[in-house]
Parts: C-alpha cells; sequence; structure tokens
C-alpha cells in the first residue's frame, strides 16, 4: 500500500557524484581503523548483535563516524532487535540511496550524502510501529553518538 518514493541512484552515478567531504582512500585509512574503512569505504557489514549501539536508547545525535555530520536523532531510533541499530528516519537530506543488487537481492543501501560513506541498508513496509514503516538498518560502526547534555548549566 504505501509507494516507494524514495529516490535512488544507481551505483554508477553514485560513483560519478562528488561529495562536499572529498578525501584520497589513503587519506580515509589513516583517518578510521581497518574494521571502520571495512564498512564505511567497502560496503562491508558489521557482525549482528555487537555494535555498541545496537541496543541503546541514550538521548543523543548521531553523527557519521567517517565525516562527522549529523544523521540520525535518537528519537528517531526503535528497538527492531535485528541486530544493528534501528531507525525510522534519517536527519533532512543526511542520507542518499544507492540502490544494492548485490548478493541476489534488490536492496537499497544508505550512504552518507556528505562524504559517500556506506552506513547500511533501509527496508520498508516490514510493519515495525513507527511513524514511516522504514528501518534504517545501520552499522554501529559508522556511527558516533554525541549524548545530550541534560544537566542545567552552572549558576
Ligand atoms: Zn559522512
Amino acid at each position: 500500500m504505501t509507494p516507494d518514493k524514495t529516490p535512488r541512484v544507481a551505483p554508477r552515478d553514485a560513483a560519478r557524484r562528488s561529495y562536499p567531504v572529498q578525501r584520497t582512500e589513503e587519506q580515509w585509512r589513516d583517518l578510521l581503523t581497518p574494521a571502520e574503512y571495512q564498512v564505511l569505504r567497502q560496503g562491508g557489514t558489521e557482525a549482528p548483535h555487537v555494535g555498541r549501539y545496537t541496543e541503546t536508547s541514550q538521548p543523543g545525535t548521531y553523527a557519521c563516524r567517517a565525516c562527522g555530520v549529523e544523521l540520525f536523532s535518537s528519537d528517531t531510533k526503535f528497538a527492531s532487535h535485528c541486530g544493528w541499530p534501528s531507525f525510522f528516519r534519517p536527519a533532512d537530506g543526511a542520507v542518499e540511496y544507492v540502490e544494492d543488487n548485490s548478493l541476489f537481492m534488490r536492496r537499497t543501501e544508505v550512504r552518507c550524502a556528505s562524504c559517500g560513506s556506506h552506513l547500511g541498508h533501509v527496508f520498508e513496509g516490514e510493519g515495525y510501529p513507527t511513524p514511516t514503516d522504514q528501518r534504517y538498518c545501520i552499522n554501529s560502526i559508522c556511527l558516533t553518538l554525541d549524548t545530550d547534555d541534560r544537566e542545567d548549566p552552572p549558576s
């Protein structure tokens, strides 16, 4: 019933795209740990249930581990129990979508719109009780949680 309004680009167009944050592969390797590089820059997938943010519900903002741009708010995180952090909506314009027909599946890859790093995939119509019925299934290792400072300022 829900029409798929998610705009997607083909992988070859994504490869041609220039991102606001540009780094050479060498610079990315210097900046990221080997595990981060493998997921963010090579489209790998973290093992399920091991990521540090999989079950956390701390309030805050999730930023791209590679470039630091804000991607998701903890307000849109929900307990999907799928093994990876799950969100029902990204920050406005923060991500882009790429067709992914690998592993004999039709999936939609989610990338950071600022640096082009791989983040995970988005799935729709699974019946989760969220406002969008979408599940942004994001690798924990691609994110950095900035927790909200809820303390009162010193008087
Ligand atoms: Zn990024």
